[in-house]
């Protein structure tokens, strides 16, 4: 018998058909404009913060929190620790909450693939046990 697949978490949107896809990402936006709102002035978030993958990332993760907790909890515990992570998380959001979201310019496109690059030189290496002692540092 063939191994089953396991089943992604539902917060991996990448195996929905469209329609789901997008009723997901208007779902999961109305619910990040409640946050904003509800939670206000703890978490700000910049208009764009759909195209931050990370921000979006645990956001998502935070919307299926807060999902589970409204309709399965039975310990106030996890609703403490919800509120207590959140306004971590928003803190550490912050960050973000002035972006203009330039497209980045040429010169750093230049650099990130000159760090990539160079970042892959070095795990290669690491993988064929040729960094030199005088490297590790
Ligand atoms: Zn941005």
């Amino acid at each position: 018998m063939a191994e089953e697949k396991p089943k992604p978490p539902p917060w991996v949107w990448d195996h929905l058909s469209d329609e789901m896809f997008n009723e997901s990402w208007r779902r999961f936006a109305a619910w990040v404009s409640w946050l904003e709102e509800a939670y206000a002035p703890w978490v700000v978030l910049p208009d764009c913060w759909p195209a931050h993958e990370g921000l979006r990332s645990e956001l998502i993760v935070f919307w299926y929190w807060h999902r589970w907790l409204m309709s399965r909890a039975v310990n106030p515990v996890d609703g403490v620790r919800w509120h207590a992570d959140l306004r971590r998380a928003a803190n550490d959001w912050r960050e973000l909450a002035g972006c203009t979201h330039q497209p980045p310019v040429r010169h750093h496109e230049q650099l990130a693939d000159h760090r990539r690059a160079r970042t892959q030189h070095f795990v290669t290496a690491m993988l064929r046990g040729k960094i030199a002692e005088s490297d590790r540092r």
